[in-house]
């Protein structure tokens, strides 16, 4: 997901160069990744006809969940992936099921593990919206991203979506109504759009919605999230497909909202004590979600809230590198876990 190049680059010479041997010493005497997050792993799941859900385990840093619509003339696929392994896996898992093309490539927001494969997507048009493709172009094609362990991204170059709209745009598969929605806020990024498609109940939530991983607000907004979710709430959607973790019933949306509503509650207690985002999550007792994977996006969680106790509109520019920064310290020094 996250981390921006540039803001790479703005962190002080020296705390670079740290990190940098840190991070090489990491690489040297890391582990093979955990069982269950291979990309053989990924499973296709029919959540309605024709429709189809692609869950990639374990759903923590860069593996994400996309799905696709099999239509009589084409395909309409919900997000891409990471890397290029994984994008031509999907799209290896979307052949099986149809020799159709995908025609349609829609993207729930600019972050890479949804996006940087979207150039595997020859002839499809590429839609969101309007401040997901400037975001893209603004963080640029996948490279190596000091926060996170290395990564061999393939051959994948920055496509941005080049059909845009500013609030919803409707997709037609076959005679099946697919409402793309932005938000209207920002909430787990400032371009967060739901595919709501009403005649199957079914939701594609984007990183609105994690299931069994930490929620991600760094780029985005608590506030704006929460209001989002309750919003989502009064959608009778019976089945969700969320941006990272298991396809889940409504109960996930309550789930999230029970994270957020803890983070904000956290934030204020510890602000108001004179902690840092580091030392309140240091010392914040996770209780419920310390099971979640990537716990350490508590820290950039609280950086946002923090800003936002501050005044800080939802998705004003924040120091992003400090928060990821802050959040390795909070791993223990080590980068953050990278399986794409
Ligand atoms: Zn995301």
């Amino acid at each position: 997901m996250p981390a921006t190049i540039s803001a790479a680059a703005d962190i002080p010479r020296r705390g670079r160069r740290q990190r940098r041997r840190g991070f090489y010493a990491h690489q040297m005497s890391s582990a093979a990744p955990p069982p269950g997050v291979a990309i053989a792993d990924a499973r296709l799941e029919e959540v309605s006809d024709r429709i189809f859900a692609y869950v990639q385990p374990d759903g923590s840093w860069w593996i994400n969940n996309t799905g696709f619509l099999a239509g009589r003339r084409g395909v309409v696929s919900v997000d891409a992936c990471s890397t290029e392994r994984r994008t031509r896996a999907y799209l290896d898992a979307i052949a099986s099921v149809t020799s159709q093309p995908v025609r349609t490539l829609i993207n729930t927001h600019h972050h890479g593990d949804h996006t940087f494969g979207n150039c595997l997507f020859a002839g499809a048009t590429i839609v969101a919206h309007e401040r997901c493709r400037e975001e893209m172009l603004d963080f640029g094609p996948p490279g190596r991203f000091p926060f996170w362990t290395e990564v061999d991204w393939g051959a994948v170059e920055l496509e941005p979506p080049f059909l845009t709209y500013e609030s919803a745009v409707r997709v037609y598969v076959d005679d099946l109504a697919c409402e793309v929605r932005h938000v209207g806020t920002p909430a787990h990024t400032t371009n967060d759009s739901v595919v709501w498609i009403p005649d199957r109940s079914l939701l594609f939530s984007g990183d609105l919605l994690f299931r069994g991983g930490t929620p991600f607000l760094l780029m985005g907004s608590v506030a704006g999230a929460i209001g989002v979710l309750e919003e989502l709430k009064r959608l009778p959607a019976t089945t969700i497909v969320p941006g990272h973790g298991a396809v889940s019933g409504p109960g996930l949306i309550d789930d999230v909202l029970g994270y957020l509503l803890f983070v904000t509650g956290a934030a204020a207690a510890a602000k108001a004590a004179g902690l840092s985002p580091l030392d309140a999550a240091r010392e914040l007792d996770l209780g419920p979600y310390a099971d979640l994977l990537d716990p350490e996006r508590i820290v950039g969680n609280l950086h946002r809230a923090y800003a936002e106790i501050d005044g800080a509109a939802p998705g004003a520019r924040i120091d992003v590198a400090a928060a990821l920064t802050d959040m390795v310290a909070y791993n223990g020094g080590r980068p953050l876990s990278c399986y794409a």
